[in-house]
């Protein structure tokens, strides 16, 4: 529908939308709609429609094509860019992802619009929408509008309130059959991860990260068990993923993950510049130091100034007996 907002899913290639979809929804309900959902994928599931449905989507366009899996920008972008043009809808919103973060910088460019990256704030004045987006490394916040519809923006995860389900609510579901352009980038192998059984680190409500004050590898052992026990992700700084001690997924800031959890817990961390612009929309901040003067300290709502070897297991135990695990 001409006018329309659309939320571009990401999901769990396994034919699932990630609940970070919820937000992305809920937001584009909350600025009025209409809201439709596109989704480029090699399989969708019934239950996925009926996700997208539930969270408030009106309607669905599918692309659902083998070559659009793996994602590549060159064969997702024109048969979106088409779609719009086609369909003129009045903003395209995504959730900061991965890929979402790409395809969306690529769609902007290919529609000639602007791109309101990162965005932890939109709102409607009048008939114009204007994000809020951190600049220099989260330190300021600055507000942005569009000259020209559409209005694209990526939403940062954790930050807009989800849509609540409704299940039994139905979304028109329409098959777009795109000519999807010939990939010139193969996939030569594809490697999942072990999984940790934690949550993913972006879309966590709670995350613990661990620094250079973590000493070794070997002692990331004792975060996963609080995450397990507390159902946090555990993240690192990029001291400890220089380090080697953590895969560079795991990174929290400016070259890493960005996140903006309910909770954040940072065990010998020191709080630079760089690893807040990744974390300093958190919405409650834990700092565990041994140094009183650790920059941390300044923006955490709680501090803690200890040995994290002392204060980990405590808390460990400690929240085991409130949870009773
Ligand atoms: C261009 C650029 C991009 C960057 N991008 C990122 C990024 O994305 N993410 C990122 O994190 N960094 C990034 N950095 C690096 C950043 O500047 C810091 O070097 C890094 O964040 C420091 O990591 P850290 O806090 O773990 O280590 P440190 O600064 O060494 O701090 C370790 C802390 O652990 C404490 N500690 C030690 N032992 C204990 C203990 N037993 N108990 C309690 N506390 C203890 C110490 O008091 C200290 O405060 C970037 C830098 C540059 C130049």
């Amino acid at each position: 529908m001409a006018g329309a907002f659309w939320c571009v899913v990401e999901d769990d290639r396994k034919g699932m939308p990630k609940k970070v979809m919820a937000e992305v929804i809920g937001e584009a309900a909350r600025l009025g709609g209409p809201v439709e959902a596109v989704w480029l994928t090699d399989k969708a599931t019934d239950e996925g429609l009926a996700q997208l449905a539930a969270w408030g989507a009106g309607k669905v366009w599918l692309l659902e094509n083998a070559a659009l899996a793996p994602y590549r920008g060159e064969t997702w972008v024109p048969p979106v860019a088409e779609l719009a043009a086609r369909e003129a809808p009045k903003a395209i919103l995504a959730a900061v992802t991965s890929r979402q973060r790409e395809f969306m910088a690529r769609l902007a460019a290919r529609l000639g619009v602007g791109l309101a990256a990162d965005s932890v704030g939109l709102a409607m004045d009048g008939d114009r929408l204007v994000a809020t987006r951190p600049v220099y490394a989260g330190k300021l916040l600055s507000k942005v509008t569009w000259a020209r519809q559409p209005w694209l923006a990526t939403l940062r995860p954790n930050v807009f309130k989800p849509a609540d389900a409704q299940p039994g609510r139905t979304a028109a579901v329409e098959r777009v059959a795109a000519t999807i352009p010939a990939a010139r980038m193969q996939l030569v192998e594809r490697r999942e991860e072990a999984s940790t059984g934690l949550p993913e680190l972006t879309e966590a409500e709670l995350v613990i990260s661990g620094g250079r004050g973590m000493k070794g590898p070997e002692n990331y052992v004792i975060l996963e068990e609080l995450g397990g026990v507390i159902g946090a992700a555990v993240g690192a700084s990029r001291a400890a993923v220089d380090a080697g001690w953590r895969p560079h997924r795991f990174q929290i800031g400016q070259t890493g993950r960005t996140i903006s959890p309910k909770l954040y817990l940072g065990f010998g961390v020191s709080g630079a510049i760089q690893h807040l612009a990744g974390m300093r929309t958190s919405k409650v901040i834990v700092a565990i130091n041994k140094d009183p003067e650790a920059p941390i300290f300044k923006i955490a709502d709680y501090g803690i100034v200890a040995d994290l070897f002392e204060v980990v297991p405590e808390l460990t135990k400690e929240f085991k007996r409130l949870l009773e695990k």
